[in-house]
């Protein structure tokens, strides 16, 4: 399979430059250069069947042409090791649980995915990756936890040193091994640019090869795909189902709109957003507005700019008319989903993290403009993650997974460092000395 870039000028590129270079030379996002369809009679194969198989059944359609089937089997079965469950909240009302990965967010699926897919296909070139990934939380722990023990591979971690949370940088620092935690004296725009910079430094590129692991490539995008299908095989009955997504830089959505175009019987999308709306704003404007993004309790979708719209766009051949025709915008305060989080253990007893409560809010217009049916909600973090948010609506305490405890009582390793490249060049070229 061929890729292209969105931005259209630069050439169609194999997957292992795609997942390497993370971002087109054009400054365009990634995706395959065509779609396979599913048929009907797969869609009923894939009901109730555990997720890493729905995900091994459904990875023939995206990368049959460049994996083996023993390929595909190793790595589905060994990243997507995991269960997703569909938990009903009320009468076709369903919760999809993205959380049980190892670092409790839905970005394990994408992270776990991308290392194992790396290593499956650089098996016969072994000069080291180094893996440049800047966070604000969630991306670098699920990384690094990916990329863990990976052949051939270092992981580095930029994080600023205000606004990540202790168990954030617990999930990544403690790890030890192939994972460096660089905390850089400055905020989460200074680490972007430092991997921007280092990406285009002549002098590092030429002494070490470096991969990007962000949010925006390609081969965590794929996997995501196959979790809607496990969505619809965990379903009652075989009626489409609607789609609330609680978004940020929209790979969650984007993901959803490729399970659609694969031929995954959807009525809609609901594009679920605290007050950063870019997106709903564009879906109702036509025009997009980027703005610095407002800091909110849903802060992993603190996002003023969106890259996947890049990706929604050239999806629908950038006319907005036609996507709205499959995506409506919801936007939601934080007093909302407060208000939600606590009206949902009251009715329930089940406990939303802010994240997955904007999508439980997001239904509502979405059954407005796609009609009644059954209706799906993506969770895309444990509780536990936005532990302070959550108890004070719940007013009672979370329970700690063994896998939190452990890790909250390991060491941490972490370098501190400026915001000037040099100082990431020479952890680099040292790290690579010795
Ligand atoms: C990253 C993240 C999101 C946003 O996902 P996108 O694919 O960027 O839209 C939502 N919730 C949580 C918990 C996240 O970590």
């Amino acid at each position: 399979m061929k890729y292209l870039s969105t931005a259209g000028q630069s050439p169609p590129t194999d997957l292992l430059t795609a997942l390497t270079n993370g971002i087109a030379p054009d400054g365009g996002l990634y995706l395959p250069e065509k779609f396979g369809q599913v048929p009907s009679t797969t869609l009923s194969k894939i009901k109730d069947l555990p997720f890493d198989q729905v995900a091994r059944i459904i990875s023939e359609y995206l990368l049959g042409d460049d994996l083996t089937s023993a390929e595909l089997d190793e790595l589905t079965h060994k990243s997507l090791n995991f269960s997703i469950p569909l938990c009903q909240y009320q009468q076709n009302v369903f919760g999809l649980e993205l959380f049980h990965g190892p670092t409790l967010s839905f970005k394990d699926v994408g992270a776990r995915f991308l290392a194992h897919l790396l290593d499956l296909l650089r098996k016969k070139n072994r000069k080291t990756l180094y893996i440049l990934v800047a966070t604000s939380g969630d991306t670098g722990s699920a990384v690094a936890q990916g990329f863990l023990d990976k052949e051939g591979v270092q992981t580095v971690i930029l994080y600023p040193s205000e606004g990540v949370t202790p168990l954030q940088e617990s999930q990544f620092a403690t790890l030890g091994r192939n994972v460096h935690a660089l905390k850089v004296s400055g905020t989460f725009d200074d680490c972007q640019n430092m991997v921007k910079s280092a990406f285009l430094d002549p002098e590092l590129n030429r002494q070490i090869k470096l991969g990007s692991a962000n949010s925006i490539n390609i081969g965590r995008l794929l996997p995501q795909v196959f979790y809607y299908f496990h969505a619809y095989g965990q379903l009652p009955g075989n009626e489409p189902t609607l789609f609330s997504v609680p978004s940020g830089n929209f790979g969650n959505l984007t993901a959803g709109l490729i399970a659609k175009r694969l031929g995954l019987p959807v009525r809609g999308f609901s594009a679920a957003t605290n007050i950063n709306d870019t997106v709903p704003e564009y879906l109702i404007t036509g025009h997009v507005r980027t703005r610095p993004s407002i800091r909110t309790i849903s802060n992993a979708m603190d996002v003023g700019d969106p890259s996947n719209l890049a990706r929604m766009e050239y999806l629908y051949n950038r006319d907005v008319s036609r996507i709205r025709k499959d995506i409506v915008g919801s936007v939601h305060s934080d007093e909302e989903t407060r208000l939600c989080i606590r009206e949902i253990y009251k009715s329930t007893g089940k406990i939303l993290d802010p994240h997955s409560a904007v999508g439980y809010l997001g239904i509502e217009s979405g059954l407005l403009e796609f009609g009644a049916g059954p209706s799906t909600f993506l969770m895309t973090a444990h509780p536990i993650k936005f532990r302070e948010t959550v108890e004070q609506e719940i007013d009672s305490a979370l329970e700690i997974p063994e896998i939190i405890s452990s890790v909250l009582s390991a060491k941490r390793q972490v370098v501190s460092i400026g915001t000037d490249l040099s100082e990431l060049r020479d952890f680099l070229i040292e790290s690579k000395e010795t």
